[in-house]
């Protein structure tokens, strides 16, 4: 049989440095674990603006459509904020969610103890906190139609629309409920189906597919008082569902609760493909550090993690995916820190390959 392939995009600024841990990493598991993937790189965002015009080239997003993973770094900078929208490093992020119609966005939200310190929460709320976000990416208010600025009355009027078809709630509410199955069984949904129609239909349908996940505990909350419960008490969750705007906030909020924007995974997953596996882009949440581009100072964990889903949720390793975290959790819990993960009271931070380094050491202490 052959190796499973996986699409590397580094694309811009720390992208290209994160992803160079990465490809240690996948060279451990190679050597290691013999579990060899069949790697490509490509170009995205100023990268491939760079180099073809485009910020993601027709070739490569053929290529991400075969692939049974992408593994992108990050897009953007400065030099590229001059250029017009249509050609912009983030439409190329896009493209790629839209044309692979990425529908479910997972967000971890996962505190490990030995950074407790940096969440803005009481350490006892957020430590031991491991919840996931399950986000509808391709559809809601970011999509719906009719939207624009338009003139009514002689002044200006902005319009977009929450809109939701029961397949597009249908398809992300069991992808959620397939999650919770694996994790602790409880499923949470949110939406404001008190003052939202398109929330009344959300709430009836993800009631209906619940039929078939009788073994997960679900439940509905309103959004605005999920947000309130994700900071008063987050530990009752374990998986949320939610739609693309409340999904967007209510992610961020929770990736907040844990501290590092150098800590954070996201897996997005689309449709099962003709081999089962979901087509899926992995990424770290987050963007191109610009500031810190070129200097080794980058946490290369989101990124690593971020591999560690694809692992998980594209490869059917969770074992492997399990040993990874450990050797990230392990790093931390030994004092090894990035300079973003650094307490203002000092140390000497370590640089983005010698964080690489401590993590394929913790792998080598896990055989
Ligand atoms: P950012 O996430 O790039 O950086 C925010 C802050 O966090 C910066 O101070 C940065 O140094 C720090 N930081 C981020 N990742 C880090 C890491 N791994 N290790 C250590 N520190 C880290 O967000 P921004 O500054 O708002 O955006 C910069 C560029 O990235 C912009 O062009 C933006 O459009 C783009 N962006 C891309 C994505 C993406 O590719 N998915 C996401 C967000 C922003």
């Amino acid at each position: 049989m052959s190796n499973p392939s996986l699409l590397i995009l580094a694309g811009d600024g720390i992208g290209p440095e994160v992803m160079a841990e990465v490809q240690r990493i996948i060279g451990w598991f190679g050597d290691k674990r013999g579990l060899n993937f069949d790697v490509s790189e490509d170009l995205v965002g100023g990268a491939a603006y760079d180099a073809h015009g485009v910020p993601l080239h027709d070739d490569t997003m053929a290529k991400a459509q075969e692939v049974d993973a992408v593994l992108l770094g990050a897009v953007g900078g400065p030099k590229y904020d001059v250029l017009d929208f249509s050609v912009k490093p983030e439409r190329g992020l896009l493209r790629l969610r839209k044309e692979m119609d990425l529908f479910a966005n997972l967000r971890p939200a996962q505190c490990f103890d030995a950074l407790a310190e940096f969440s803005s929460l009481k350490k006892d709320i957020v430590s031991g906190l491991d919840i996931m976000i399950v986000r509808e990416l391709t559809s809601g208010s970011y999509f719906g139609e009719p939207r624009g600025i338009f003139t009514e009355n002689n002044e200006r009027v902005g319009i977009n629309t929450q809109r939701y078809t029961e397949s597009e709630i249908d398809r992300v509410a069991r992808a959620a409920f397939e999650l919770a199955r694996k994790r602790n069984k409880k499923l949470c949904s949110m939406e404001k189906a008190n003052v939202m129609e398109s929330g009344i239909l959300w709430r009836d349908v993800v009631t209906e597919v619940h039929a078939d996940y009788q073994d997960v505990e679900l439940s509905h909350m309103y959004a605005d008082n999920g947000a309130m419960q994700l900071v008063r008490a987050p530990k009752q969750f374990d998986v949320i569902l939610t739609d693309n705007l409340f999904g967007d906030l209510l992610s961020d909020c929770a990736a907040m609760l844990t501290g590092s924007l150098g800590m954070l995974p996201s897996a997005s997953l689309g449709a099962p493909m003709e081999n089962g596996r979901p087509k899926a882009l992995y990424e770290p949440v987050h963007g191109s550090a610009p500031d810190i581009a070129g200097q080794g100072k980058a946490n290369p964990s989101a990124c690593i993690l971020s591999f560690a889903m694809a692992l998980r949720y594209s490869f059917d390793q969770g074992g492997e995916a399990d040993r990874l975290e450990a050797a990230v959790e392990k790093v931390l819990a030994d004092g090894v820190r990035t300079a973003d993960l650094m307490q203002a009271d000092g140390g000497t931070p370590v640089s983005t390959s010698e964080m690489g380094s401590a993590i394929i050491a913790a792998l080598d202490a896990s055989l």
